[in-house]
């Protein structure tokens, strides 16, 4: 699904990611962990194809497509989703509004038949109600106001809704308190599926005992230092990441 071949990129001139080589099979779920400052948040903008983030060399291909070639709302079209560390606020413009245009844009792109509005009502009060988050809060501007689990149950409902082949996660659980951590495991969990993919970003393991990923790599200086099973992130929870870089 996700193949990133010896990926360097540079911020502001700066190298970031190092010559980073990763593969996401259809269906898997993989965990990125790292230190703070390793690079996580980069990568993430990167495959996202943010401004500001120059990729120097390397190759991204998802299912097949390079998508580096690739404008940003391209690269959603072709499947890509990116939960954000500190999802934005957008004022003026209802999670309603904003989820049902972004929809339908994809799919236009795709050439797709758009979602009418009793579709798209549909879609999105089942996912609200599976996320915990109120049809009046949907009725608001995009997360003005929400606390930061709302953020998180928000981005949730938008992965859901715009059913992405490869979500990419920049730790979606930070901020959670235990209920709202569940909830989002859970809705993680459920959108697991042959033909979808995760990449979960974390800098802790609690997540991973709510949602066990397929396969572990850990991030230092903007490259992969080791890769596991589900089991190398009680090692890192235990030794922390010098040891393990070591
Ligand atoms: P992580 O998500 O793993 O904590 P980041 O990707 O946020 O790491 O940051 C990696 C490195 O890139 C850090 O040294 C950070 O200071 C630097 N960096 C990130 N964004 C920028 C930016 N916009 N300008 C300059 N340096 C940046
Ligand atoms: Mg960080
Ligand atoms: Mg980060």
């Amino acid at each position: 699904m996700l193949e990133i071949r010896d990926l360097h990129a540079t911020v502001d001139g700066k190298a970031i990611l190092n010559g980073l080589t990763l593969s996401i099979g259809d269906g898997e779920v993989h965990a990125i962990m790292g230190p703070n400052g390793a690079g996580k948040s980069t990568l993430s903008y990167v495959l996202a194809g943010r401004a500001g983030y120059e990729v120097t060399s390397g190759s991204v291909t998802l299912a097949g497509q390079d998508l580096l070639a690739l404008d940003a709302h391209e690269r959603a079209a072709a499947g890509l989703f990116l939960g954000l560390q500190y999802p934005v606020e957008i004022p003026g413009v209802s999670n309603l509004m904003f989820l049902r245009t972004a929809l339908n844009a994809q799919r236009r792109m795709r050439g797709e038949a758009e979602a009418s509005g009793a579709e798209f009502m549909k879609l999105i009060k089942a996912e609200a109600e599976a996320f915990g988050l109120s049809m009046d809060m949907l009725k608001r501007p995009v997360n003005v106001g929400f606390s930061g689990g709302e953020k998180k149950r928000n981005e949730m409902v938008q992965m859901a809704v715009l059913a992405p082949k490869m979500a990419v996660l920049d730790e979606t659980d930070s901020g959670l308190d235990i209920d709202a951590l569940r909830v989002v495991a859970d809705g993680i969990n459920r959108l697991r599926a042959p033909d979808r993919s995760t990449l979960l970003i974390t800098h802790y393991q609690r997540l991973l005992d709510y949602v066990v990923p397929d396969r572990i790599h850990v991030l230092v200086a903007g490259r992969i230092v080791r890769s596991g099973g589900p089991e190398l992130a009680l090692e890192l929870e235990r030794d922390g990441y010098v040891d393990i870089a070591a």
